[in-house]
C-alpha cells in the first residue's frame, strides 16, 4: 500500500502580506492564498484515500503546524464534548491514545510513504536561516524527498539550490492571483509522473553563495571553519558562532624535546 505525503510550508510573513493587502487589485490576500492552498490540499487528498498532508505556517519568529493540529488540544476538545460514564478523564485519554496508536501501527505496517515538501514563498530570503535551510536541503536529499518551491514574488537563490539538489520543481509564478492553477498543474502530480508531463523548463541555478554579512553573491570568500558561515571580508571573530581566529604568524621555533629512550631492563 503506497501513500503520498505532501508537506506544504506557507510563508505567512505579515510584512509581505500586509503590503500585498493594500497594493493592487491583482494581488492576493493571505486568506485568499490559503483558500488556494486548501483547494490544492483537498485535490491531493482526493487523488488517493491513503494520501496524507501536513501544513506548516512559517511566521517571522515561529513555525506552526496548521494541520495536523496539536495533539494535546485535540484531546482536550474531545474530553469536553464526550460524556464518559464517570471514567477518570485522564485514564480515558491514555486508553484511547494507546488503542488508537496501536490501530495505526497495525494498519500502517508495510505502508510506504513517498514524501515531498512544497514551499510557498512570499517574502525575501533571510540569510540568518541559511544554515537551517542547508541542513534541511541535505537531509531531504539523503532521504530522497523532493523540495518544490512556488515563489509568489522575487526569485529565491536558496530555494533554487534546494529544488535543484533534491530534484524538485522551482517555479516563480507570473501571476499571483492564478496561484491555484499553478499548484494544480505543476505541483499536484506525483513526482513519479513528472517525467511524462510538460512542466516549465528548469531554470539556471546560481550556485554562488551569499555572504552572511551583506547577503551579496560572492565568487570567493572566507568560510568559518567551525560553522561554515561565509564572509566577503576577513574578520577575526565569526559573527555567527563567535569563534575567534588567530591570525597567521611566523611559526615559533621550539627546542626539540629529547626523545625518550627505553632503558634495558636489568
Ligand atoms: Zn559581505
Ligand atoms: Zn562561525
Amino acid at each position: 500500500m503506497e501513500c503520498s505525503l505532501v508537506v506544504v510550508v506557507v510563508d505567512v510573513n505579515p510584512v509581505w502580506w500586509g503590503l500585498q493587502n493594500g497594493a493592487n487589485d491583482k494581488g492576493l490576500t493571505l486568506f485568499e492564498c490559503m483558500d488556494h492552498v486548501l483547494a490544492f490540499i483537498n485535490s491531493h487528498v482526493m487523488m488517493n484515500q491513503n494520501n496524507k498532508v501536513a501544513v506548516i505556517a512559517s511566521h517571522t519568529n515561529e513555525s506552526r503546524f496548521l494541520y495536523p493540529g496539536r495533539e494535546a488540544d485535540v484531546k482536550a476538545d474531545d474530553g469536553g464534548r464526550e460524556v464518559r460514564d464517570g471514567k477518570y478523564e485522564h485514564f480515558a485519554n491514555i486508553n484511547d491514545t494507546v488503542q488508537e496508536e496501536i490501530r495505526k501501527l497495525i494498519v500502517e505496517t508495510g505502508q510506504k510513504i513517498n514524501s515531498r515538501l512544497l514551499v510557498i514563498k512570499a517574502a525575501d530570503d533571510n540569510a540568518s536561516q541559511y544554515m537551517n535551510l542547508m541542513n534541511v536541503i541535505f537531509t531531504a536529499q539523503k532521504q530522497s524527498i523532493p523540495v518544490d518551491a512556488c515563489i509568489l514574488e522575487k526569485d529565491s537563490g536558496l530555494l533554487q539550490q534546494a529544488c535543484d539538489i533534491t530534484n524538485g520543481v522551482y517555479l516563480q509564478i507570473p501571476q499571483i492571483n492564478g496561484l491555484l492553477q499553478y499548484l494544480l498543474w505543476v505541483f499536484l502530480p506525483d513526482p513519479s509522473l513528472r517525467e511524462t508531463l510538460v512542466l516549465p523548463p528548469s531554470i539556471h541555478v546560481d550556485y554562488r553563495a551569499a555572504c552572511f554579512c551583506h547577503r551579496t553573491l560572492i565568487d570567493i570568500g572566507y568560510v568559518c571553519s567551525v560553522c561554515l558561515s561565509i564572509f566577503c571580508t576577513y574578520s577575526p571573530i565569526c559573527s555567527t558562532c563567535h569563534t575567534a581566529f588567530k591570525l597567521k604568524t611566523a611559526p615559533v621555533l621550539r627546542a626539540k624535546k629529547k626523545k625518550k629512550t627505553s632503558l634495558p631492563a636489568t
